[in-house]
């Protein structure tokens, strides 16, 4: 069966919910503190189509183009959907992001975050933003130490347009299920010491395929999940 058949997509979204759910109960979380986000990264509009008839309505993309490109597609489509940029950002791409995505989950420097706000159009909601914290990766250029977070958040709280709802990381990859909760909770520990500063900081973007039930278990408020949603990505045939 093709990956992209509505079924097959569909199923997989049925199956990652009951993951989530079963990796909620093993810790006592209630489910209602984590959101699922779908990452089209590659994938077809067909297939974040059959998302959408599955129920999923928040997507992330990578690219800045493609991205943009599967907003205008969806564009007025009711319920809303909710985007969000989740790849490097370039100071030269982000106005795009400004004028098209509801989140930017990457801000790792004052001065996309200033870019940002400034290119944010007045007619649209502020841009929620998550601070990206490098917590594990050093081969990463992403995102900022922990002990540099609270510096930019406060930089971010002043900026009109933007409104700064937390951290976001991608660990370097990790197999063992100990080793990843021990890195997805100095995550957990970094949004607590945010909240200080900023009480409205209510997200923990982290998990992906391979890590899901660790960052929930430590904490996430929000996976990334592409993998097993859509099937394996093909970066040749990248839109
Ligand atoms: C690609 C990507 C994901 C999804 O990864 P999977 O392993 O396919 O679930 C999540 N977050 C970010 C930032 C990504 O680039």
């Amino acid at each position: 069966m093709s990956l992209n058949q509505p079924q097959t997509i569909g199923k997989n979204l049925q199956d990652v919910r009951e993951q989530i759910a079963a990796a909620a109960r093993r810790c006592e979380r209630p489910l209602e503190e984590i959101t699922l986000l779908a990452v089209s990264k590659t994938k077809p509009v067909s297939a974040v189509e059959d998302a959408i008839a599955a129920g999923q309505l928040a997507f992330g993309e990578n690219y800045v183009q493609e991205g943009v490109d599967k907003i205008a597609h969806f564009a007025g489509h009711q319920p809303a959907l909710i985007w969000h940029f989740i790849g490097p950002l370039q100071s030269n791409k982000s106005r795009l992001v400004a004028e098209n995505f509801d989140w930017c989950q990457t801000v790792d420097r004052l001065k996309i975050a200033q870019r940002l706000n400034e290119q944010r159009p007045a007619d649209l909601p502020p841009l929620q933003v998550l601070i990206q914290v490098n917590i594990s990766d050093e081969a990463s250029k992403s995102g900022i130490a922990v002990d540099e977070v609270a510096a930019l958040a406060i930089q971010i709280m002043a900026m009109p347009n933007l409104v700064l709802r937390g951290l976001m990381a991608i660990p370097a990859a990790e197999t063992d299920h100990t080793r990843q909760l021990a890195v997805f909770g100095q995550m957990r520990d970094a949004l607590k010491a945010l909240q200080v500063i900023c009480p409205q900081a209510d997200t923990l973007s982290m998990g992906m395929t391979d890590d899901m039930p660790a960052a929930i278990a430590a904490g996430s408020t929000m996976v990334r999940i592409g993998t097993a949603i859509f099937g394996a990505r093909d970066y040749n045939a990248k839109q």
